[in-house]
């Protein structure tokens, strides 16, 4: 593709697909989006009168408010906090502030494909050490002269956390370099990096509150590190957009970071949905990846991955599939409600059925 106005180099692109967001009624199981209205007290902050006339000015640059709740759950300091347009963002900056060198960054072979987006974006060279057969991380494949490392814990699309020792000893394979962890699914029964910050100059954690928040459509994420890290993601934020965050976004996310009492029940829900879900289709002789995320890896048996997208798809229930080496074979599933996800047993069961029948 080309086109005589465009830079060079944007011909080249390849975007990242995001999963299709459909209009009309099907149980939306594709985008990891939770299944639950947010807390009540974003509710009633995006009810405020006040937020409506904020609107006639600009927002707080620094989101100063928020950075310091934000640093208060992790007891940080807020200066230990940066805010971005969701963590799509705070990924962008964080590969061009830190991973621009002459090595390549490393990051697992299946893994978030925005990564490898980015790295084009900023011509980024990379290197993909492959996950074991059962898409664990071998840690000791991280060694070596790198740009950084990269990696989703729990990892996205496989739903598998690695502990923290293992990330410690990550931390100290690359003391140089940069390791960003990428939380976006860490509330839903893994453990949290962000005590290893005080300890690791290079440790950065990023963190959103698409997920386990349910505010994916209130674009909001943020990165935890020591303050030399953060400075540096500050001075790309500030060569870049002055205002990321607007004022409704820093209203209603500073309310939904105040309610632990929330994400904690929440979690907890979807927590136990997945694990009846990974029992039933255990029982429906589905092979699933062990998940701390709230989606789970699973292959089908006795029907190709795609022909189940399909048919799960012409009954209105839409999952994830990725043509892709080594997971073509497999669906990723966001887990839903209970009603929501016993509508897609019922469906997998009924097609199943009927082709061993
Ligand atoms: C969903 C997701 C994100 C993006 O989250 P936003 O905050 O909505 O931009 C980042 N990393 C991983 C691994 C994700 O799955």
């Amino acid at each position: 593709m080309s086109n005589p106005f465009w830079s060079p180099e944007l011909a080249q692109l390849e975007p990242y697909v995001p999963g299709e967001q459909p209009r009309g009624r099907l149980i939306k199981l594709n985008t990891n989006e939770n299944p639950y209205p947010p807390s009540p007290r974003a509710l009633e902050a995006l009810a405020d009168k006040q937020l409506a006339e904020a609107l006639r000015r600009y927002p707080d640059p620094e989101s100063t408010e928020l950075c310091t709740a934000i640093a208060r759950q992790y007891g940080l300091d807020s200066g230990q906090v940066f805010v971005g347009n969701g963590s799509d963002e705070v990924l962008a900056h964080s590969f061009y502030s830190f991973f621009r060198r002459p090595e390549p960054l490393l990051f697992p072979d299946i893994t978030y494909s925005f990564y490898p987006v980015y790295c084009q974006l900023y011509s980024i060279d990379y290197r993909m050490p492959p996950l074991r057969d059962d898409f664990s991380l071998a840690v000791e494949n991280y060694a070596g002269p790198a740009a950084g490392v990269i990696l989703p814990n729990p990892n996205a699309p496989t739903g598998r956390y690695l502990p923290l020792e293992e990330i410690e000893r990550l931390l100290r394979l690359q003391p140089q370099r940069v390791v960003a962890i990428d939380e976006a699914y860490i509330d839903f029964g893994g453990e949290s990096a962000v005590r290893l910050i005080g300890d690791h100059p290079n440790l950065l954690v990023i963190r959103t509150l698409s997920k386990s928040h349910a505010l994916a459509g209130l674009r909001l994420g943020y990165a935890l590190g020591q303050r030399h890290l953060i400075e540096g993601l500050e001075r790309t934020k500030n060569s870049f957009n002055s205002y990321p965050i607007d004022s409704v976004a820093q209203r209603v996310a500073l309310a939904a970071v105040q309610d632990s009492a929330w994400l904690a029940d929440s979690s907890a829900r979807v927590i136990a949905t997945r694990e009846r879900v990974v029992a039933a289709l255990t029982g429906l002789e589905f092979e699933v990846v062990p998940s701390k995320a709230n989606f789970i890896l699973a292959r089908p048996r006795g029907i190709g991955a795609e022909d189940l997208y399909r048919e799960l798809r012409r009954r209105d229930i839409l999952v994830r599939y990725f043509n892709k080496p080594r997971i073509s074979e497999y669906l990723r599933i966001s887990i839903g409600t209970d009603g929501e996800m016993d509508a897609l047993l019922a469906a997998c069961a009924e097609i199943i059925g009927s082709r061993n029948g």
